[in-house]
This record gives structure tokens, C-alpha cells and sequence, in this order.
């Protein structure tokens, strides 16, 4: 039986809910019992404090799962109960005590209003909550319709290089039953414009796109400069027109920063709660809208955990019993290091003091349980996006978006060290173009500028999401390559080595070709970021003095 992703996060909600409503009859009466030991004798202090602590978490909790009248109660009770200790008023005391004392009143009425179970299995909630990544392996598949056969089946080469599953069709209606049988990623079309503007080759797209249920992302071949063609095309889903000559390394690039959005990591969120339930609630809430999440219950776990983890936002609770919020906040930002993440509050104080106590030590957005889904996932998008754009525009090179200098030699050190962690392999890899000068002088530097670039697609899309690339100099780059042995890297080295010198640059009527050299040096126990860079360059100029196009290692 299939199921609509909705519901299944729907039922999952009501799980976790039902979940919590048991919990809260044992908690409840716990508290009750709290209570009654307050008529005996013994450390009525600590008993105080006990119920005052089930209370704040119980005022953050009850609201998120629905339970908003008894979460409200708890606010007011645990409110009270402040004031009452502060000025020992015997009399408040009193009257908190059978505040608590009547609060399972409040759970009845609400419990009944939790919905029936729906039938839906266990296993179809694990595959629809799988992040879509998980067949990433698979690459994107592109139909191409082409009649020149010939340039046809040039792109096709070229985007295989690029590791995308590229089809020919030189008819139309090939194209359409291919289509109908298995949709692709994206479609390159050859728009054959008449003199009247008419477009065949648009039609085929409208076709298609009447068919599938997604929009497709069209690329065409032919430009028109009439503004009704241009509309039909926008309709049709035409996202992007490619000159004639064809620049296949150009089609290649706008089919790479089109399609990003299906590889691009997801955005990844820390929440640091100390109530379990609240965290699970809140984390099923961002996974559905696509987050990466970890939760902790743990605040003196949390720098350990964001150096594997490197969160893009952090979230946390205000008051934990280990250590507040806003002094986690601080000690996060005495490491450089984290300067930039955004750290979010989300708190079961409702007090503006509170508030703004917190923000002033550090912090950049307070939100107040319960939230609703919808805020809680905008609050989050917007920090978690503007985050990765700012460190995006810092840490990367302009030129080829790839890390920078420093940044790609930070972000070695940091891998050696996790490597050294988990016990991994993990290759260092130095990589410089052969003769780019003549290049430059020969084409002239733009012509220099498109064959970097071409490199930087080819390494960010043919390497995997775990491994790092770096511009470490003009026509230098480092790899970071993790969990990976040294015969390894060199074959993925070689294999991207053979791709780059088939590709095939256009300059003045001509075409060229270029060739890169590169070292390899997988790190073993002594190695600091220096030496690895040190020798895996040792390495790079053997392989130049050799004769270059190659790639030398240990
Ligand atoms: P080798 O095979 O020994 O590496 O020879 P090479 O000519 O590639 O090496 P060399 O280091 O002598 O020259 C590199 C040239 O790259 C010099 C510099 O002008 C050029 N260059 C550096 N950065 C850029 C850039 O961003 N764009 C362009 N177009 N050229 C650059
Ligand atoms: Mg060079
Ligand atoms: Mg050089």
C-alpha cells in the first residue's frame, strides 16, 4: 500500500505524541507524589526544587505535543513557585501544592483529543523519513536530443566525464517513449527554430513536461531573440539556452549548478535540550523538512560532538540543570572556530528578562516551546541559509567556488584529526596544470580562467560529498581525500587525470587540450598538515620532472 509522505509524518507525530501522553501520566503523578512528601517532614528545600524542575520542563514540553493547557499551568505554577521560594511565603507554598496536586486534570480532556492510530507499518515510515540523498550513487540521468550525431555524441562523452548518465535520441518521439519510461533529471534539446518562430523541438518539450508530474529542467541548444519564443520556452521549462558553437564544459557547468540542489549536503542542525522527548519531537519535525539533525542531552558533550558533526546552526534549550544555555552559547564562542554558527534559543521561559539576558551574552534568535513546525523549520532555514552563504562567500575562491587557500589547509588539519579518531586512511593529493603558462599566453588568461574552472567542476562533481577540494594557488589545487588508502586515491587521481585531458577547449577556431600532474601521499602517524603538504608537493614536481601528465605517489 502507498503512502503520502504527509500522512506518514502525520502518524509519526501522533506516535511521538501518544508516546508523551503515557509519559505524562507517570509524570504527573510523580509530581503528586513530590507533593505529598511536602506534608511529611525531610528536605523540603530539595523537594521544592525538584517539582520546580518538572515543572519548566513539563511548561516547554506539554505545549509541543498539544498538551497546552496543562503546559500553560505549568508556566504559571513554576512562575508562582519563584516567587514563593524567593520570599518564603509559606501561604504561595501552600497554594502551589495544590496547583500540582490538581494538574493530572488537565490531561483527560486533552488525551482524548489525540486521534485513533492509522495502520501505516513501521517500515514505510523508515523509507519515506530516508533523506533522498540515499541514491546519490545513481548518477543524474540526461536525455539529449541532438540531430547532429556527431555533436551529439560529444556531449554525451563529456557528460559522462562528469560522471551523468547521458543519452542520445536523434528523434522526438524516441525521446517522448524514453521519457514516458523513465523520466530523467534533465533534458538537452535542440530547439530547431522555424523562420516563424515555431519551434519544434519546443513542442517535444511541452509534450514531455505535460507527462511528468515534476517539472523537468530543459536546456536548450538554439537561442531565439523573439520575446514569444522566449515566454513559450520559459513555460515549457526551459531554464537555461546554450550558444552555438556548443560549449559542452559550459553545458556541463549549468547542468552542475542546476542540479546542485539534489547533491548539496543537507543543512545540518545541533539541538542541545535536556528533555529527550521535546529534542525527538523537534528533530522529526526538521528531518522532515529536510534537515540533518543530532540532539544531545548533554551540553558538555557539545564541542566534541560539533567537531564531527559541524552543525550549521545550533539550537538550545535555555535553562539545562548542567549549564544554561547562554553559558553553552559563550563557551562555544571562545573557539574561533565557531564564531560564525548561528546559535538559536528555544526556550520554555516565556520571560522577556530571561530573553534578553540570554541574547546579550550571545546568541542570535530566541524562540519561545511550544512552536509551531512551520516556525520552528522558517527560524531554522533562514539562520542555517544565510550561515552557509556567509561561509560560503569567506572560505571560498571566486573563480571556481572552491575553498581557499587557508581554508582548505584548516579544514586538512581538522580531517587529520578526525582521521586519527576513527582510525581512517586518508589521502593528502597536490595537483597542478602542465604548461598553463603557455595556455595564457597562447589564449589569453580568460581563455586560463575557463580551463581552471572546467578542473573545479570536474573534481567537485566527481569526488565524493566527505572529500575536500581546495584552489591552493592559480592552477594548484589540494584534495583532501578521507576514509581512502593510497592505491585507492591514485586510481581516482588517474581516472579524473585521463577524463580531464580528453576534454577538448575551444580558443580562436582552435581546439586544445590540457593535461594536470599530481602527488599522492597517504598520511601515516607523524604527519602534521605542513609535512603532508610538504611531501605530497615533493611528489607533484616528481611527476612534472617525469615528464608530467601523471600522477605519482609512494
Ligand atoms: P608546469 O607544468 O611546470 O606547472 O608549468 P606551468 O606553466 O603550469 O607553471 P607556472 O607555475 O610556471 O605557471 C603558472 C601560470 O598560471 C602562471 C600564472 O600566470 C598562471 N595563473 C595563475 N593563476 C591564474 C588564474 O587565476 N587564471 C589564469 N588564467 N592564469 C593563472
Ligand atoms: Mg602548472
Ligand atoms: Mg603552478
Amino acid at each position: 500500500m502507498e503512502h503520502n509522505p504527509v500522512d506518514i509524518v502525520q502518524e509519526r507525530l501522533r506516535q511521538l505524541r501518544e508516546e508523551y501522553s503515557q509519559w505524562l501520566v507517570d509524570e504527573l503523578a510523580a509530581l503528586a507524589t513530590d507533593a505529598e512528601e511536602l506534608a511529611g517532614g525531610g528536605d523540603r528545600d530539595a523537594v521544592w526544587l525538584t517539582i520546580r524542575d518538572r515543572l519548566h520542563k513539563l511548561a516547554g514540553g506539554a505545549g509541543t505535543f498539544g498538551f497546552v493547557d496543562l503546559g500553560e499551568a505549568c508556566r504559571a505554577l513554576e512562575i508562582q513557585l519563584d516567587e514563593a521560594l524567593a520570599t518564603s511565603s509559606p501561604s504561595s507554598l501552600a497554594e502551589v501544592r495544590c496547583g500540582v496536586m490538581a494538574l493530572p486534570g488537565f490531561l483527560e480532556p486533552a488525551r482524548a483529543s489525540i486521534e485513533p492510530a492509522k495502520p501505516v507499518s513501521a517500515l514505510t515510515v523508515q523509507t519515506a523519513l530516508t533523506a533522498p540523498d540515499a541514491t546519490s550513487a545513481v548518477y543524474p540521468r540526461v536525455y539529449i536530443l541532438e540531430d547532429d550525431e556527431a555533436l551529439g555524441r560529444q556531449l554525451c562523452q563529456i557528460l559522462a566525464s562528469f560522471h551523468y548518465a547521458a543519452t542520445l535520441f536523434v528523434d522526438g518521439l524516441a525521446l517522448q517513449r524514453a521519457c514516458r519510461e523513465r523520466c530523467p533529471d534533465a533534458l538537452i534539446l535542440d530547439l530547431h527554430f522555424a523562420d516563424d518562430g515555431g519551434a519544434e523541438g519546443l513542442a517535444i518539450g511541452e509534450a514531455i513536461q505535460h507527462e511528468t508530474t515534476v517539472q523537468l529542467p530543459i536546456f536548450a541548444t538554439e537561442e531565439s531573440q523573439r520575446f514569444d519564443v522566449q515566454l513559450r520556452a520559459v513555460r515549457a521549462g526551459v531554464v537555461g539556452f546554450l550558444a552555438r558553437p556548443l560549449d559542452p564544459i559550459r553545458l556541463a557547468e549549468m547542468l552542475e549548478v542546476h542540479l546542485r540542489g539534489h547533491r548539496a549536503a543537507p543543512m545540518r542542525v545541533l539541538m542541545v535540550d535536556d528533555d529527550a522527548s521535546t529534542l525527538d519531537y523537534h528533530r522529526l519535525v526538521l528531518e522532515t523538512a529536510g534537515f540533518a539533525v543530532t540532539i544531545l542531552d548533554r551540553p558538555e558533550l557539545t564541542l566534541e560532538v560539533m567537531e564531527s558533526f559541524a552543525p550549521d546552526v545550533l539550537v538550545l534549550d535555555v535553562r539545562m540543570p548542567q549549564c544554561s544555555g547562554p553559558e553553552l552559547a559563550q563557551i562555544v564562542r571562545y573557539h574561533s572556530r565557531w564564531l560564525q554558527v548561528p546559535i538559536v534559543y528555544l526556550s520554555a521561559s516565556g520571560d522577556a528578562r530571561a530573553q534578553l539576558t540570554a541574547m546579550t551574552k550571545a546568541g542570535d534568535d530566541f524562540m519561545v516551546k511550544p512552536i509551531a513546525p512551520e516556525a520552528l523549520v522558517a527560524a531554522v532555514t533562514a539562520r542555517a541559509r544565510r550561515a552557509r552563504t556567509l561561509a560560503m562567500a569567506l572560505s571560498c575562491d571566486g573563480l571556481t567556488g572552491l575553498l581557499k587557500h587557508a581554508d582548505i589547509k584548516e579544514q586538512l588539519s581538522a580531517a587529520l584529526a578526525q582521521a586519527r579518531r576513527r582510525q581512517q586512511p586518508l589521502c593528502v593529493v597536490m595537483l597542478d596544470i602542465d604548461h598553463f603558462k603557455r595556455v595564457n599566453d597562447t589564449y589569453g588568461h580568460l581563455v586560463g580562467d575557463e580551463v581552471i574552472r572546467a578542473l573545479a567542476s570536474l573534481l567537485d562533481r566527481r569526488l565524493r560529498e566527505s572529500d575536500l577540494i581546495g584552489r591552493y594557488g592559480g592552477e594548484e589545487f589540494l584534495l583532501v581525500l578521507n576514509d581512502c588508502e593510497e592505491p585507492q586515491a591514485v586510481r581516482v587521481v588517474d581516472e579524473l587525470r585521463e577524463a580531464f585531458a580528453r576534454f577538448s577547449f575551444l580558443a580562436e577556431q582552435q581546439s586544445f587540450a590540457c593535461t594536470y600532474s599530481a602527488g599522492v601521499l597517504q598520511a601515516n602517524a607523524e604527519h602534521d598538515v605542513e609535512a603532508l603538504i610538504g611531501k605530497a608537493d615533493q611528489r607533484l614536481y616528481l611527476a612534472k620532472s617525469e615528464g608530467r601528465n601523471r600522477v605519482v605517489a609512494g
